[in-house]
């Protein structure tokens, strides 16, 4: 399972930030992926409201995410940036698993 198809897993969820609707049927996009950051487009299929997620993926099973800035992309690249591995999808699926809040919550975690 890649990153994308463990989001939309995970998707149903969540609830639009502004009309209130499940984002079972929301838009998701993975814009960039960087070693264990990702940046995420996910588009309301109501209300059509787009969110940037910036997901960052941590061994200790510590995902945390915030609004994506545009200076994400000025970020000079890693050079020890490798992709994610098996163990840590495991750890980001654990933490969405348990995760009780809505979209909001999240974004502004
Ligand atoms: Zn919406």
């Amino acid at each position: 399972m890649n990153l994308l198809e463990l989001l939309r897993s995970q998707a149903r969820r969540f609830r639009c930030p502004v009309c209130g609707e499940s984002m079972a049927d929301c838009g998701i996009k993975v814009l960039a992926q960087q070693g264990n950051r990702a940046l995420v487009r996910v588009t309301c299929s109501s209300c059509n409201d787009e969110n940037l997620l910036q997901i960052v993926i941590q061994t200790e099973a510590d995902l945390s995410t915030e609004p994506a800035r545009p200076a994400l992309f000025d970020e000079p690249r890693p050079a020890d940036g490798a992709p994610i591995a098996g163990d840590e999808l495991l750890d980001l699926h654990s933490f969405l698993a348990d995760w009780s809040g809505d979209l909001r919550e999240l974004t502004e975690k």
